[in-house]
């Protein structure tokens, strides 16, 4: 009889994921049994969907459209499935003008928003510098540094793209068109499509009738509600020390939190850890010194970048970013022990203040 290996199914990285949820219940808390878990492979992760105080088909029913709306999000977005239309741009052999459905057009757009106020630490455009370092399909398949030139002739023809690499046009007809400039820009949505994806599956779950709910995929989750009125209690895992969390956070009502780590997926050359977020100024893995990022924010989409960006951005940069938007809120870690939360952020340390 053949079995079913998970192995073969998981990349070998998500036993890392970077946030996760524990019920700690205690003896006034509601009963466990109210909430209810799914968990499916989704968006080349485990995503997690936990209700609170329904139960049977509708619960069911409720989970199974949310799964079907993440999958519809994965299927535009994803750069590995060879029909979505972010790996049929990304492969054309000339670059032109393509006409995108609304939703890829928003979360390119977005991208391209952050990319702005981030100064370019987020980049929606690193394909090729990407697959330069063998992250092109999460797990790293090179395990070897790039070769300087190629890192540096890509690093030049960015200059000369910078404002304009990417962009995103409504027609008046109100369809959407995407251009791209040059080869050496393509589509890679890694840091943001989760976050609208799980942005939409949890409006999907409201739609369905289901007011509280967690949901977690990777490093990004969206929250609705409570559990009986009780917090929904989040674990953010220590980046250095992988079976303990750093610090947790309970949240009730609407919100949403990413953390971007350089644990995530990386490959060690003499002694050096050369992860998969990339500095676009220096087109190397960032080396801003911190090492772990949360961001909270209303929107998933704008959590799941943010936190990308603000690691790319280093501690003192990322402090002054975060507290100069409204509405975004940030718990950082640095290498050297150094870290840092912002006053709104809705979360403690576990050892202290
Ligand atoms: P996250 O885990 O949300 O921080 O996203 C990391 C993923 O985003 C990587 O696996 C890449 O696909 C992509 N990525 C890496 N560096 C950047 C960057 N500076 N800006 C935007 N996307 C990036
Ligand atoms: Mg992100």
């Amino acid at each position: 009889m053949q079995s079913f290996s998970i192995k073969k199914w998981v990349p070998w990285f998500l036993p890392l994921v970077l946030v996760f949820w524990f019920f700690g219940k205690k003896p006034s808390e509601p009963s466990v049994e109210q909430v209810h878990s799914t968990t499916r492979l989704a968006m080349g992760t485990l995503v997690t969907v936990s209700t609170w105080g329904v139960k049977g088909p509708s619960e069911e029913k409720a989970v199974d459209r949310v799964f079907t709306r993440i999958s519809q999000i994965e299927s535009l977005a994803s750069r590995q499935d060879k029909s979505s239309p972010v790996y049929k741009i990304n492969h054309a052999p000339t670059k032109k003008t393509w006409p995108v459905p609304e939703e890829l057009a928003t979360i390119v757009q977005k991208g391209l928003e952050i990319k702005k106020i981030s100064h370019g630490a987020f980049d929606p455009g690193l394909v090729f510098l990407l697959d330069l370092w063998g992250f092109a399909n999460g797990v790293p398949d090179v395990g070897k540094i790039p070769e300087s030139q190629a890192i540096s002739s890509w690093l030049e023809n960015r200059k000369n793209h910078l404002e304009e690499g990417i962009r995103v046009e409504k027609s008046p007809d109100g369809t959407y068109t995407l251009q791209l400039d040059d080869v050496s820009f393509a589509l890679d949505l890694g840091a943001i499509a989760k976050g609208y994806a799980l942005d939409k599956a949890m409006e999907t779950m409201k739609q369905a009738g289901v007011a509280n709910a967690l949901i977690i995929g990777g490093g990004d989750m969206v929250i609705a509600g409570s559990k009986g009125g009780k917090p929904w209690r989040i674990g953010i895992q220590h980046p250095r020390d992988h079976d303990k969390i750093m610090a947790f956070s309970e949240i009730v009502g609407d919100m949403s939190m990413a953390t971007s780590g350089d644990y995530e997926r990386f490959f060690m050359v003499d002694g050096e850890r050369q992860h998969h977020i990339l500095d676009p100024e220096t087109g190397r893995p960032s080396r801003s010194g911190l090492i772990s990022v949360s961001i909270q924010a209303k929107e998933g989409m704008l959590a799941d970048a943010l936190s990308t960006a603000v690691f790319v951005m280093g501690m003192e940069k990322g402090k002054a970013f975060i507290e100069k938007w409204e509405g975004i809120e940030g718990m950082l870690v640095a290498e050297n022990g150094e870290r840092w939360k912002s006053v709104g952020f809705k979360g403690q340390w576990l050892d202290g203040p």
